[in-house]
């Protein structure tokens, strides 16, 4: 029988790390003599070489889900793109070399799909991630992330160790961060919404409301990831997305929340503001070869499911 496993969950405290502690803990996904360890930053600043060192230390972890990143919508990708890309090659340097240097038996990475060519054809698949520049808006990110790709590969070229990545969509759920300026799309504007509503002022969205976006629900990735811990065996990443029909424009996406809130007041498009990329369809193709049956939750009951907890939540959610 194979030891159990030791998993050291980075960005254990954030929105996607919150959604596979609840996959593990509370549907039952922890096996008998599995340990699970989510940590945040109070726990060690992974872009510290010792910090990182330590924390590795203390756990001995035999497999690692590798999530922690600076993370941003597309607002504050553009004011910092430098940041972006230092921290993150930072992070996922001393992370990677670390489980190799500790003799970690997996990783499992985090990229996203906004790191994709910005030129290219659709349905984008795996391997197109080199295949151009990408967006300009987040080229920092970008890059940074691309890199875990080039790693992985490189780990198993010269060590064999099999470490891989998952490539989600635009993810959003519980726990997310629904700060105005600084979040992504679903969780500012349900944060916009809620106040508006309160307020009784009208509801602001950033860019025409025409781009088109494939949105995951947090803890339908959460399970996704724990079976890439458990079952998938490659190293080339593998993209974790709704279907290519379910991709949405962000205007219908808004009326989802303005439905899920309740909100009566005006919506209104402020067209001076970027739309960033219109769109970067994705195919969930290879997951479907692996998962055929895998069910997403719908989008408008996810999307209920995500204001709920955040009204339910406000005092203590990121905003
Ligand atoms: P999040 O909610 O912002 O959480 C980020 C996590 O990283 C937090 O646990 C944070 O810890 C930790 N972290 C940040 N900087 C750190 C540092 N220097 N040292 C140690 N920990 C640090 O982000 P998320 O949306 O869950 O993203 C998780 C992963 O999914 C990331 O790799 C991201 O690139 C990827 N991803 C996200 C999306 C999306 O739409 N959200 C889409 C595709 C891919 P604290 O809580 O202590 O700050
Ligand atoms: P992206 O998917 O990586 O581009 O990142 P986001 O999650 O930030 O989504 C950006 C898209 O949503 C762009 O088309 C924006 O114009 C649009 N959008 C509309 N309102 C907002 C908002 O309040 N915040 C953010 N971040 N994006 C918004």
């Amino acid at each position: 029988m194979a030891a159990p496993m030791r998993v050291l969950v980075t960005g254990g405290s954030g929105l996607l790390g919150k959604a596979v502690e609840h996959v593990v803990l509370k549907e039952g996904g922890k096996l008998e003599g599995e340990e699970w360890v989510f940590l945040s930053s109070k726990d060690a600043d992974l872009t510290d070489l010792d910090q990182t060192k330590a924390v590795f230390e203390r756990y001995r972890p035999t497999h690692v889900i590798h999530l922690a990143a600076k993370v941003g919508g597309l607002y504050l990708h553009m004011r910092e793109n430098l940041h972006f890309l230092r921290d993150n090659l930072k992070i996922n340097d001393n992370v990677l070399e670390t489980a190799h240097q500790t003799g970690v038996t997996k990783v499992v990475s985090c990229l996203s799909s906004c790191i994709f060519p910005d030129k290219t054809t659709y349905p984008i698949d795996e391997t197109m991630i080199h295949n151009g520049p990408p967006h300009d808006s987040n080229f920092g990110y970008s890059h940074a992330k691309r890199m875990i790709d080039v790693q992985n590969r490189a780990y198993f070229a010269q060590y064999g160790r099999r470490y891989t990545a998952v490539i989600p969509t635009n993810v959003f759920g519980p726990y997310d961060n629904f700060n105005i300026e600084n979040g992504h799309v679903l969780s500012a504007l349900m944060n916009k919404t809620y106040k508006a509503k309160k307020e009784g002022t009208p509801v602001t969205v950033c860019g025409s409301g025409a781009p088109m976006r494939q949105f995951v629900y947090s803890l339908d990735l959460g399970r996704l990831i724990v079976w890439v811990l458990r079952e998938y065996d490659e190293i080339s990443p593998i993209i974790l997305s709704v279907n290519e029909e379910d991709e949405v424009r962000i205007r219908d996406a808004m009326g989802m929340i303005v439905e899920a809130l309740g909100f009566e007041g005006e919506v209104r498009y402020d067209t001076s503001l970027s739309d960033g990329q219109i769109k970067k369809t994705a195919s969930n193709a290879k997951l479907r070869r692996y998962r055929p049956d895998f069910t997403f939750t719908p989008l408008r009951e996810a999307i209920q499911m995500t204001c709920d907890w955040f009204a339910a939540n406000y005092d203590s959610a990121r905003t």
